[in-house]
């Protein structure tokens, strides 16, 4: 399996849960408001014998022309929309699930980007998405998956086509979900919002923004050590520096 992240670059988060773009070159943390993170936006692109398959979208920044930075990054490594066979989601929160739909230029209404994809999403989690909506979720760019025949809504854990599984963590949000690729000897784990860096693996910690703080951070620990003894590659989703490691 060919890994391929397809950064978005930086960004810092307040209070507002608004993200704005940051150039480290030109900008100040400290001119932020008091408080903010940076955050580091990265979808990853997996390129199987059979699959053209993305993990989580990212935060759906569109240029002047309405068209994706997902998909002009896609496009970049020769990639069209329609190339796309399947989408896996780790969860709906803003800055993962933004690309999932685009407004379509002719009649002004969202329709999901990737037009013959198979998306993959957790029905609790979609459900909770939509009734609980902002600042976390945005329930307008997600309708569009309700009621589509593209969409595969994923039970608590299973198998997809025999090489992709899933399990449903409930850690950093009540119904998030990690995932694995498994192909011969090559394992990758993505953990999404779980697992989003590689420095929350080493050090032990609670996070604030997180769902069930300790459940994320005794999972990551479980991981580090399970991943190192089986070999996984580790995918980091908030992590450009690091994004893909291998144990
Ligand atoms: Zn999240």
């Amino acid at each position: 399996m060919k890994i391929i992240p397809l950064s978005e670059g930086s960004f810092t988060i307040d209070g507002s849960k608004l993200f704005v773009p940051f150039n480290s070159a030109a900008d100040e943390l400290q001119q932020r408001p008091v408080g903010s993170l940076l955050v580091e936006i990265q979808p990853f692109l997996i390129i199987t014998a059979n699959d053209i398959l993305l993990l989580d979208t990212g935060l759906g920044c569109t240029d002047d022309s309405g068209e994706l930075q997902l998909c002009r990054n896609l496009e970049n490594h020769g990639i069209q929309p329609a190339d796309v066979t399947k989408v896996v989601m780790s969860h709906l929160h803003k800055d993962h699930a933004g690309g999932v739909s685009r407004i379509d230029k002719e009649t002004g209404e969202r329709v999901l980007a990737f037009p013959k994809a198979k998306y993959f999403v957790s029905r609790k989690e979609l459900d909770f998405a939509l009734e609980k909506g902002l600042p976390s979720y945005i329930p307008e760019e997600l309708e569009c998956l309700k009621n589509s025949s593209q969409v595969i809504f994923l039970a608590d854990q299973g198998v997809i086509e025999g090489y992709i599984k899933y399990e449903l963590t409930g850690a950093h949000s009540p119904f998030h979900q990690v995932i694995w690729l498994v192909d011969g000897n090559q394992r990758i784990f993505f953990g999404g919002d779980d697992a989003p860096q590689l420095q929350q693996m080493k050090n032990r910690f609670i996070a604030k923004y997180d769902y069930d703080g300790r459940k994320c951070m005794d999972l990551r620990h479980q991981w580090w050590q399970q991943g190192e003894t089986e070999h996984w590659t580790f995918l980091f989703y908030h992590d450009i520096s690091s994004p893909i490691v291998e144990r």
